[in-house]
């Protein structure tokens, strides 16, 4: 019995010896209350562990009345639903269209259902430039989520259509993610499907991800072309796309990320 005592002590003694050298060399660890000690009660093991505070980010792509991610349309023939709202600065130039707007309502209706099943998802939507981009990763990251979702809309030319799925080429598991999502939204019937893309550029929200969470960027179609702008912008296809997005992110975290 007093063997028994003196090897749980030993192991004790031995966690707060390596828990003190531990805490003395990472400083963060102390300031950061997202940071936590892990010790499972029968190994001597210590590891520093982020807690996640929910499971998916999805992020509304920009931010509220970002310049030049916008498209002119013609207000009265433009068939849009009374969510999307048709803006005028009063510059003279005209009314327009905001991808931010576009985003938002995609991202609401996926956390929705997210939500509905079950899963523990967050919003993330940005009102400033300084929440654009590269401050959105780092913003993701003080949650820690499994999965990160940014949904954007695209702008090229009048003729531009296809959505797409953008990954991290050094993550294996978001060229993996990208595919599966890019994949479950296929059968939409009005936009359509176009071949995953590596990052090869800079883009923030895919590269400043802590390791910790796997990073997918969703193009889901093209607001420059006015008529697959009415069909992103359309309840129908939101309706499908957050639908089937939020069933195969739901798979994904339940069998992959567990
Ligand atoms: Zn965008």
């Amino acid at each position: 019995m007093i063997n028994l005592l003196l090897t749980k002590f030993k192991k004790v003694l031995l966690l707060l010896i390596i828990g003190a050298m531990v805490f003395t060399s990472t400083g963060h660890a102390l300031s950061d209350d997202y940071f936590t000690w892990k010790v499972e009660p029968d190994h001597t093991e210590t590891m520093v562990v982020q807690q996640r505070q929910c499971e998916v980010i999805i992020r509304a792509g920009e931010y509220q009345g970002k310049a030049g991610k916008r498209i002119y349309v013609n207000n009265s023939t433009v068939n849009l639903p009374s969510d999307i709202p048709v803006r005028n600065d009063g510059d003279g130039k005209g009314f327009y269209v905001s991808e931010w707007d576009i985003n938002v309502k995609e991202a609401k209706a996926l956390v929705t259902k997210l939500q509905a099943q079950g899963i523990n998802a967050k919003l993330q939507v940005a009102y400033s430039k300084s929440e654009d981009l590269n401050a959105a990763g780092r913003i993701a990251n003080k949650s820690n989520p499994k999965l990160y979702v940014s949904v954007h809309h695209n702008y090229y030319d009048a003729n531009s259509t296809g959505y797409f799925a953008m990954y991290n080429p050094n993550n294996q598991a978001s060229k993996d993610a990208a595919n599966r999502l890019s994949n479950a939204i296929n059968n939409n019937g009005k936009v359509p499907q176009r071949a995953c893309r590596e990052n090869t550029g800079y883009i923030g929200e895919l590269n400043v991800i802590n390791s910790s969470t796997v990073p997918v960027l969703l193009e889901l179609g093209f607001f420059s072309n006015i008529s697959e702008l009415e069909q992103i912008c359309s309840d129908s296809y939101v309706e499908h796309v957050s639908t089937n997005l939020a069933k195969e992110i739901t798979i994904m975290l339940r069998e992959q990320y567990q």
